[in-house]
């Protein structure tokens, strides 16, 4: 079959529908999608490890002869291959449980590489999770063996990486036969950096890491110019359009809300809302970014966004991520503005059709003045009388579609967006670019810092004794396990496993377990569990739903916490220290070895310093969750190594939006159309169609 950029990925050799919906939960749905599912990181022989120098617990690559090879049934049948191999430091043994047809293509002689654990099984015995035939018997490998680079790529369970790996390399050459070159040659040549399909080649099929790396550096440099054009024009637009409604400070609703807060607003917090409000009430639309980490207050300070525009005769809505999510803001927004009489609609998808109606009839009549709700809004059949704010919290976990479908309910509506991803302000600027922003960085006073300690798997039982304690003292505990990458089934069934062992040693102490493979009303069933109390210790995978708000809940253990990002292991632990109790992190290292980056985070409560030791440490890491826009934005990016393309990607988009605001020439086509598919509403900001 011949393919084309848009070929379902369903429909390539070896996929089928349920490995499709394993590639749909990593964004590839097409062949183009799979061509940018670029490896997450590359083995060559710089990471090799001497055979002779493997230890025990390792997880390691090696290289060597097959000196020996065939397979043993072990005294429960279990059929294992195994293969000894050797390098000029030593020899070890390999075992493949279960996979006695290696048998069939790994002989004596071969040059192997391998990786993964190092058990104790008389004596030293790695367990490969992949293996690769470099060389056959006879045949040199030595050259191969310095040349060879495998990539890897990010996997999920039911897709591992090295079906990933095969799959791309199969259809690579047909794909890239598809690709079309999008900026004008003069501009690549001008930044001495390769063609788009040579880059393609490079990230997916490397001759060195360096090459990769090449390849890499055009691919960040595309979506940063595509992203520096959409940001120049829509801020050009966004100058032209007069705004929507107009806001006057009445001092009606916003003084009340102070008064009557059971609060005193941050240092912060209250310049956010000055800042809210001198944008409000200015000419030029509202579009703001309001940043902070968790637990800094983000919400009030919307609801005074909110107030103002209500008491101009306007409706506010709040559009949140899940229904758990909304469900808590309806009960806090709704506290907050009792005292002024107001009481919030809540709509939420699981609603029964007669219920969404009735809200939406009263949204439709302007009755409902706040409206907190999930993606349900944004339906068609919502429709508002008088629209004057959107605020939309954890606004990376919306498409930028359906950002803008909330926006068009209103008239030009002023927009405040919610982020408790908080990055360095030189990145922000270009990350948000056509935003303005506002910074939270106080915590509320009344916090105790959380106080995190890392231990070791030996003081597992005083763990749990503690854990106990808390939860006897009426107190809740998250346990959380890293599932991620290769050995995603084993993490799971390691999680799974745990929660067992927790519910039997805590008995009675009621435990629950969610994780990224359950249903979503299963897992918001366990989780509304938790945040009622019915489950006292919580033990998830992946991340904990963002943003779940439980102020009893005072223990994050973490487990492997050398397997999350710093900013990750920041999240979750925003999770405790949510109420006035004191609060603790344990990271629950087996060895129990401090190093340097969990000494850091165990040291610093601060957000934006560890979104900074983050960025350091593992470039955009999580920090590419922070814009999704459109999907493929800033996938490639490592803005801590970056920052020359980031300024070029800058110089060439004013230049080519001065010379071609629309562009509506031949020559920009191929690179309009690429940003349109990039960013799905290209196409209106380039008014066309
Ligand atoms: P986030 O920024 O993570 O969204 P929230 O808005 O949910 O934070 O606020 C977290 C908690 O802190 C809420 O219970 C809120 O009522 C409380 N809070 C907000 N501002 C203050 C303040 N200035 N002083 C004390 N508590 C506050
Ligand atoms: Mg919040």
């Amino acid at each position: 079959m011949a393919i084309s950029l848009d070929t379902p990925i369903q429909f390539l050799k070896g996929v089928g529908p349920r490995r499709a919906e394993a590639f749909k939960r990593m964004g590839v749905e097409t062949v183009e999608d799979l061509l940018y599912h670029v490896p997450l990181r590359y083995m060559d022989a710089s990471t090799v490890v001497p055979i002779g120098r493997i230890e025990v617990g390792q997880d390691v690559t090696v290289v060597g002869r097959v000196v020996s090879s065939g397979v043993m049934s072990t005294r429960k049948r279990l059929q294992v291959f195994r293969a000894v191999l050797q390098d000029d430091s030593g020899v070890i043994e390999c075992a493949w449980p279960g996979q006695a047809f290696l048998d069939r293509t790994i002989k004596t002689g071969q040059l192997l590489l391998v990786s993964g654990p190092v058990k104790f099984f008389h004596g030293r015995q790695l367990n490969p999770r992949e293996q690769i035939v470099l060389a056959d018997e006879g045949t040199d490998g030595e050259g191969m063996r310095e040349g060879v680079v495998l990539p890897v790529y990010h996997a999920t369970e039911g897709l591992p990486h090295r079906f990933i790996r095969k799959l791309v390399q199969e259809n690579l050459d047909a794909a890239l036969g598809e690709v079309e070159e999008a900026v004008p040659a003069d501009v690549i040549e001008s930044l001495a950096l390769p063609g788009l399909r040579d880059a393609l080649r490079r990230v997916h099929r490397p001759d060195s890491t360096a090459d990769a790396e090449t390849g890499r550096r055009r691919l960040a440099f595309d979506e940063l110019l595509d992203l520096q054009i959409v940001i120049n024009r829509a801020r050009q637009l966004a100058s032209e359009i007069p705004k929507g409604p107009t806001f006057v400070l009445r001092k009606d609703l916003t003084t009340r809300l102070k008064d009557t807060l059971p609060f005193v607003l941050t240092g912060d917090q209250r310049r956010a809302v000055r800042e809210i409000a001198a944008n409000m009430t200015s000419t030029t639309r509202m579009n703001r970014l309001l940043m902070g980490d968790v637990g800094t207050g983000k919400t009030v300070v919307a609801v005074f966004a909110m107030l103002l525009a209500l008491e101009n005769g306007y409706q506010a809505v709040f559009m949140a991520p899940t229904e758990l999510l909304v469900e808590q803001h309806g009960e806090s927004i709704a506290s907050l503005l009792a005292p002024l009489g107001i009481v919030p609609d809540v709509l939420l998808g699981r609603f029964s059709t007669s219920e969404k109606e009735s809200v939406r009839n009263r949204i439709a009549s302007g009755e409902s003045r706040v409206i907190v709700g999930t993606h349900a809004l944004i339906q068609k059949t919502t429709e508002f009388a008088r629209l004057g704010l959107v605020v939309i919290d954890e606004q990376h976990r919306f498409g930028v579609e359906q950002r803008a479908a909330l926006v068009e309910k209103g008239a030009r509506p002023d927009v405040l967006l919610l982020t408790a991803t908080p990055i360095p302000r030189s990145l922000a600027l270009t990350v948000y670019g056509e935003l303005d922003i506002s910074t939270i960085r106080e915590k509320p006073e009344n916090r105790l810092p959380v106080t995190t300690s890392i231990r070791t798997d030996k003081q597992r039982d005083r763990i749990y004794r503690f854990i106990t304690e808390q939860c006897t003292a009426g107190r809740q505990a998250y346990v959380v396990y890293p599932v991620i990458e290769e050995s995603e089934k084993t993490d799971l069934r390691a999680a799974t496993t745990m929660a067992a062992e927790l519910s039997e040693q805590l008995a009675p102490i009621k435990v629950g377990l969610v994780h990224g493979a359950m249903k979503s009303e299963e897992r918001d069933k366990v989780m509304r569990g938790f945040r009622d109390g019915a489950v006292s210790v919580l033990v998830a995978t992946t991340v904990i739903e963002v943003g779940i708000d439980v102020a009893n809940a005072t223990l994050m253990v973490i487990e492997h916490p050398e397997r999350f990002g710093l900013a990750q292991l920041h999240q979750l632990r925003g999770r405790v220290g949510r109420g006035a109790a004191e609060s603790f992190c344990i990271l629950l290292k087996p060895d129990g070895r401090p190093t340097p980056r969990l000494d850091q985070f165990k040291n610093t409560d601060d957000g934006f310093k560890i979104a900074e030791l983050d960025l350091k440490e593992r470039g955009m890491g999580e920090l590419v969750g922070a814009r999704q826009s459109g999907g493929l934005a800033l996938k490639f990016t490592d803005l801590s190594t970056d920052t020359d393309l980031v300024g070029e990607a800058r110089r060439v988009a004013n230049q080519i939006l001065e010379a071609d605001p629309r562009l509506s020439s031949k020559k920009y086509k191929a690179l309009r159309h690429r940003v349109e598919r990039r960013y799905q509403r290209g196409m209106e900001l380039f008014g066309i169609g």
